[in-house]
């Protein structure tokens, strides 16, 4: 019966086969993928809508297979988190980025790191951060770290008292993609953050779409009433951040400055807006 399950499974959705084996080969490939070398970051920058001034990098990984060739952090994340390769590749990461805050480029300026919902539930960030801000004598707002609304929907007291030590060593917090989760008034209150970053969902359709504007400038007054920074991610056109800029956007991020990039492309291209 399961020898006739599996070829109807085949015969009748070929498609989802390919998906189950492209899934099983990222799944292999990540165990693999740190000691090939294949992983790499790439960096992009924040600025200030006015001064053009970059104040820090999103770091973002990369990760180019010897068998699937560039597969997408949006394909195999979530493969990583099912395993125990997010977690190796988390601390790649950090080692990677705090030797890269020692170059040049990036003097002066925050790194800003991702981490999953679920790796709250296990680890102790304030511990593991400042393991390596010691071990690499960084100041610890050189960095950030970026918690999507969902971290605090699955378990709200462990992420929250996370982030509360996270902060209080000095390390900042951002809620990424921010609109597109459950959020509250209530909750963002009294959670331990610093900057909201706009989902790249409502920025996209600013100049078109009046209610995607309404929801930006509010976003921005609510962030502003209540001591937060606002991050604005994906913006690609001119008019996008001359809107964001007029409203009191503390930075932009997004192609119109700059794709992420290598460390070593770091420092060279400059929009003027
Ligand atoms: P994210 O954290 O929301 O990162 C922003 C994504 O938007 C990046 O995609 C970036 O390349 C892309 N982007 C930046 N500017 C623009 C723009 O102007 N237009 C458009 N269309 N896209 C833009 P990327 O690098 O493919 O990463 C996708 C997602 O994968 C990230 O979304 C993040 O959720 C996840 N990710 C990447 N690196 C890591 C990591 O080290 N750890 C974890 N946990 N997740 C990661
Ligand atoms: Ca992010
Ligand atoms: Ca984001
Ligand atoms: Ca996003």
């Amino acid at each position: 019966a399961k020898e006739q399950g599996r070829g109807r499974y085949a015969f009748f959705d070929p498609q989802i086969n390919a998906r189950n084996q492209r899934q099983m080969k990222i799944k292999t490939g990540l165990n693999q993928a740190l000691e090939r070398q294949e992983l790499s970051l790439v960096y992009q920058p924040r600025v200030r809508p006015d001064s053009q001034r970059i104040t820090g990098y999103e770091a973002l990984l990369r990760w180019h297979s010897e068998e699937l060739g560039a597969v997408s952090p949006t394909e195999f994340i979530p493969v990583a988190e099912s395993t125990d390769a997010l977690g190796l590749m988390t601390d790649w990461l950090l080692h990677q980025v705090a030797q890269d805050l020692s170059e040049e480029v990036l003097q002066g300026k925050q790194v800003s790191i991702n981490l999953s919902p679920r790796q709250f539930q296990t680890g102790n960030w304030a511990e593991t951060l400042k393991a390596i801000i010691e071990q690499y004598d960084l100041l610890p707002e050189q960095l950030c770290i970026e918690v999507t609304e969902s971290a605090l929907v699955e378990d709200f007291q462990t992420t929250v008292a996370q982030l509360e030590e996270v902060q209080a060593l000095g390390v900042e917090v951002a809620i990424d993609d921010f609109g597109t989760g459950y959020s509250s008034l209530e909750y963002l209150k009294r959670l331990p953050i610093d900057y909201l970053k706009i989902d790249r969902s409502f920025v996209r359709d600013i100049e078109t779409d009046a209610d995607d504007r309404v929801i930006v400038e509010t976003i921005i007054v609510l962030a502003h009433s209540l001591g937060l920074q606002v991050v604005a991610e994906g913006v690609e056109t001119r008019a996008q951040a001359d809107f964001l800029r007029e409203r009191g956007c503390d930075e932009l991020q997004g192609y119109l400055f700059s794709a992420p990039r290598p460390l070593s492309e770091l420092g060279v291209q400059q929009v003027k807006i």
